[in-house]
């Protein structure tokens, strides 16, 4: 059984959200938002899958246009995802129901200005437009501020960083919004919004594990998170990141269904013995932002390859792009980051070059057998 949530309810469009309402279920969709024959399948493809909320990134003046061209073509509640123009807001608002922002994001534009001020811009454009607004808190883009003032003490670093910003939202007399509190280990996603639930039982919880990766573990990681938080009342709507092919987003809206159902049920699955030992890959969803289709391919190969390393103490992290890809791959033992031509290897926080998506493979082994002869202590 899934506890009824004590979280105040807002509208999101026409859907109710928070409180008695129904968990809903959303995904975001993975081709270029320019790409509009392409972006308006995939949204019709995740309608279709039965998303109540389909995410669109916009970066761009370029991604604007498109996106208004997507409006005039579907009746889907849409959402933005904005990154680091902030101020694209304004054209998108018109557009959509709810403005999600990244806290970690917003000192990347107009960097003399306070943050308070470009959280005023937002809720007022989102008062004006009559949409919802998420503050989207990510373990991999989370602000500087925080990392400093919280240092050794992650988890609360990202709750800290939630509770202000509600308390900037709340001080302009707003509160048709919601919180998403990500990191891709889902015992850290359990922790922060339990934590931050215990602190603001009010404000309505969008749940996520980022960058699960593939099935089936990508899967196991999200029911880990979703069933500890579900079960306790917590998530009023959630996103299942998979990295699939992007024909395939609608099991993101499948496994999310199943997923409630079984909570529902009381069917909870045992974590794999081991789950958390040896190889990690995580790799992200994929989304509009990502340059060169071979990413999700990409991330099923660097699977394949490390097959015989199981047992290492290993995390490898693949993401699809520039503007989260630099920073999310910075705690992992190697991460790859794809740009248009070339995938960026990284040895934690170190470079090791950028390479052609047919040599990063072989450079990538290269320097996981280093790690692991210097793990060995039979040389580096
Ligand atoms: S890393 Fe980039 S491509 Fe991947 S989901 Fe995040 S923003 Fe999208």
């Amino acid at each position: 059984m899934i506890p009824t949530r004590k979280t105040r309810s807002i509208t999101i469009g026409d859907l109710a959200l928070g409180g008695a309402a129904p968990i809903a279920i959303q995904s975001m969709v993975a081709t270029p938002t320019s790409d509009l024959d392409a972006t308006l399948a995939q949204v019709r493809l995740l309608e279709e899958a039965g998303a109540a909320i389909i995410r669109i990134a916009v970066d761009s003046k370029k991604d604007v246009q498109a996106l208004a061209e997507i409006r005039a073509e579907t009746g889907a509640r849409l959402s933005v995802d904005l990154q680091e123009n902030y101020r694209l807001a304004a054209d998108v608002a018109p557009l959509v129901e709810k403005i999600r922002y990244n806290p970690g994001h917003l000192h990347h534009l107009e960097k003399k200005l306070p943050v308070a001020d470009k959280v005023a811009f937002l809720v007022e454009t989102a008062r004006t437009h009559d949409c919802a607004l998420r503050i989207g808190v990510n373990a991999g883009s989370l602000a500087p501020e925080y990392e400093q003032r919280f240092e050794g003490d992650p988890i609360e670093a990202l709750v800290q960083c939630a509770l202000e910003h509600c308390a900037m939202v709340d001080a302009l007399g707003f509160d048709r919004y919601l919180v998403s509190i990500k990191d891709s280990d889902p015992r850290l996603v359990v922790e922060a919004n339990v934590r931050f639930a215990a602190v603001r039982p009010d404000v309505p919880l969008h749940l996520g594990v980022t960058e699960a990766g593939m099935p089936p573990d990508g899967i196991i990681k999200t029911r880990i998170a979703f069933e500890q938080l579900l079960s306790r009342g917590l998530g009023d709507t959630l996103r299942v990141s998979l990295t699939v092919p992007f024909q395939e987003k609608g099991r993101e809206i499948e496994v999310g269904s199943e997923l409630i159902a079984d909570i529902e049920a009381g069917r909870m699955r045992s974590v794999p013995p081991n789950f958390f030992d040896g190889l990690n890959i995580i790799a992200c969803p994929s989304c509009s932002r990502v340059e060169n289709g071979r990413f999700v391919e990409l991330a099923q190969e660097v699977k394949r390859v490390t097959r015989d390393l199981a047992k290492h103490n290993l995390t490898i992290a693949v993401m699809g792009c520039r503007v989260n890809g630099p920073g999310e791959t910075d705690d992992a033992d190697l991460g790859l980051w794809c740009g248009p031509e070339k995938v960026n290897l990284k040895r934690g926080p170190e470079s090791l070059g950028a390479f052609s998506y047919d040599e990063v493979l072989g450079a990538m082994q290269r320097a996981l057998d280093e790690i692991i002869a210097a793990r060995n202590g039979d040389g580096a």
